[in-house]
């Protein structure tokens, strides 16, 4: 490609509305622009990163057995009726009729979709397993879209979604998205971390995310220095608390209300009663689905963990009750909830259990109380794991330390059972002519989102490092004096070598300053750059520079197409 036939144009400025490194980075390269909130183009440099990022994901999809198709983007309310999620995705999917007034939605996601298909196409165990694919565009109407194309509300994703006769061969179809994920993100450069997750909206009952590991990132991952257990924050297990009772041998003291004016925090309440925010309880208020009110009882000095409570409810929604429910279930504002005479179900944490003489809200404005007592003063319905395990925890696999680390996620795949094929009776016929459901899975990659993530984990001052396999191109070869032939001629020789060993080379033949050609060829990270000048020329000599390290290399001009092909290999193999 010649630059001065192509697009990208870059800027010296940092955009002010841009937080994070690869969302500078990409629209200062011209990769993107944004078109409105969550919105973007991809430009011609950008999208031949992205492209390049499909390849790899097409090939290893295909590899592992998943057959590639497309799939609408405008979905039918019926299908998303039928599975339940119409009334469950909630905001974030985008609803509108179309002019028969029938209801529609852009597609967040496509099991409704593909199970349709299939239950339709699909009769006998003999047509299983099957894994169906696609790169396709997405609509989220994400609350806070940002970081570019990390968060956008439109973005390309890749998803698969497999069909089994039994749980078994489902685990097989897993393990095999887990080892072509596992390739992709290798492939593309990464350095990642397969995590356990939460299933969320989707649904069913285990699930990997794989985190490219950044500062950036907006997921919190918990892994052990000891073993190989990680996971996501909402999904990170606490150990199973030892013995049943309270831990320290006191009595019960008798229950007293107290006074506790002007009180906001939990801190607050600690030092005015002068103790530790691990004598406290909290009382959270939830609705949950259905309208029942819940209230969750965790330590003071402990978080309670939504997905948790979710999941050990068994619900698909839950969110925190109003002022006014609040008000209404307890007899006071908010911030003096307590346990002792709460008439609705109580779930608590496992470490409540240990609990003695604590202080709870008194459901009375202005009035905690003192000593109380689980079972003496109240009563809980279900104790189970529904706190965030914090870095003082162990691990809940062997016991060693836990550490956090930042994450990207760019890939989450889920064991969905039989969810959406009971949903949307998707059966088979088994040997013995019986109707059985099928076992699904899915599996999703954010294409845009692992771009940016690159970025995130390989730039410098001067701009992107992108790895090689997805750089917009491998060389770069900037003649410096467009006016000298025997600059000009040497570099269109080298580019005519490379160009026919099949590699993606730009030729920087624009009337530019030698300082704007370097400051270009560093913004958008082409990996090597090869630098021809009149001197160099002279000296029958050009410099070879990889974008990654500090210092060039002068290479007689005859050697150079074989020196570059040779560490265009040498990149490549650095990651496969
Ligand atoms: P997140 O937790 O980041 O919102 P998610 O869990 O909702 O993502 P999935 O439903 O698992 O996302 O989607 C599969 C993949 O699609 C994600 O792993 C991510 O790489 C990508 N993705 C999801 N939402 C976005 C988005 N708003 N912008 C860009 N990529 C996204
Ligand atoms: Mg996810």
């Amino acid at each position: 490609m010649r630059y001065s036939n192509y697009f990208i144009p870059t800027h010296r400025e940092i955009p002010a509305d841009a937080e994070v490194i690869s969302h500078q980075l990409m629209l200062r390269a011209g990769l993107i622009r944004k078109l409105t909130s969550g919105i973007y183009t991809y430009l011609p440099a950008g999208l031949r990163s992205i492209k390049k990022v499909e390849q790899i994901i097409r090939e290893e999809m295909n590899r592992a057995g998943a057959i590639e198709v497309l799939m609408p983007a405008v979905q039918p309310a019926e299908l998303w009726q039928e599975s339940g999620r119409w009334d469950y995705y909630g905001r974030e999917l985008l609803r509108f009729r179309d002019r028969h007034n029938r209801d529609a939605c852009f597609g967040p996601t496509h099991e409704e979709v593909i199970t349709d298909l299939v239950r339709d196409e699909v009769q006998s165990y003999k047509q299983l397993p099957l894994n169906f694919y696609q790169i396709q565009t997405k609509f989220r109407d994400e609350i806070r879209p940002r970081f570019g194309i990390m968060r956008g509300r439109e973005f390309i994703m890749k998803d698969a979604y497999s069909f089994d006769a039994n749980e078994e061969g489902a685990g097989k179809s897993y393990d095999r998205m887990y080892e072509a994920y596992t390739r992709i993100f290798e492939r593309c450069g990464l350095r990642f971390k397969a995590v356990e997750a939460d299933t969320g909206p989707i649904g069913g009952n285990y699930s990997h995310e794989f985190m490219v590991l950044a500062e950036s990132g907006e997921d919190l991952i918990a892994s052990c220095l000891q073993c190989r257990y990680a996971a996501n924050l909402e999904k990170a297990e606490i150990r199973p608390l030892k013995g049943g009772g309270p831990s320290k041998e006191e009595t019960l003291q008798e229950m007293q209300e107290v006074h506790t004016p002007d009180i906001k925090t939990i801190d607050d309440l600690a030092a005015f009663l002068s103790v530790s925010p691990g004598e406290l309880l909290k009382t959270l208020i939830y609705r949950v689905d259905d309208g029942e009110i819940v209230a969750a009882l965790v330590r003071g000095d402990h978080e309670l963990n939504e997905a948790k409570f979710r999941n050990l409810l068994g619900a698909e929604t839950l969110e925190m009750a109003d002022p006014e429910t609040v008000h209404q279930t307890t007899g006071a504002p908010t911030g003096f909830a307590g346990p002792v005479g709460l008439k609705v179900r109580m779930v608590a944490d496992q470490a409540v259990k240990k609990m003695k003489n604590f202080v709870a809200g008194a459901n009375r404005e202005d009035f905690h109380l003192r000593n109380v007592n689980l079972g003496r003063d109240f009563q809980v319905e279900q104790f189970g794991d529904i706190r965030t395990i914090t870095p003082q925890d162990t691990c809940p696999r062997c016991g060693g330390g836990i550490e956090f680390k930042r994450g990207i996620e760019v890939g989450h795949i889920f064991k969905l059972g039989t969810k959406y094929s009971r949903a949307m009776n998707a059966v088979y016929l088994d040997e013995q002519g019986r109707k059985e459901f099928m076992v699904m899975g899915c599996y999703g990659i954010g294409v845009g989102r692992t771009v940016a993530a690159a970025i995130e984990q390989n730039h410098d001052e001067e701009g992107i490092i992108f790895p090689i396999q997805i750089a917009p191109f491998e060389v770069i070869i900037l003649p410096l004096q467009m006016h000298e032939s025997t600059v000009i001629d040497t570099a269109e020789r080298i580019y005519r070598l490379l160009r026919d060993n099949d590699r993606d080379v730009l030729l920087d033949d624009r009337n530019e300053r030698a300082g704007v050609k370097f400051m270009d060829a560093d913004l958008l990270g082409i990996p090597l750059r090869v630098t021809v000048g009149t001197r160099g020329v002279k000296n029958g000599e050009v410099e070879v520079k990889i974008r990654a390290e500090k210092d060039p290399h002068s290479i007689p001009i005859q050697d150079a197409p074989d020196f570059i092909m040779k560490q265009v290999r040498l990149l490549y193999d650095s990651t496969q």
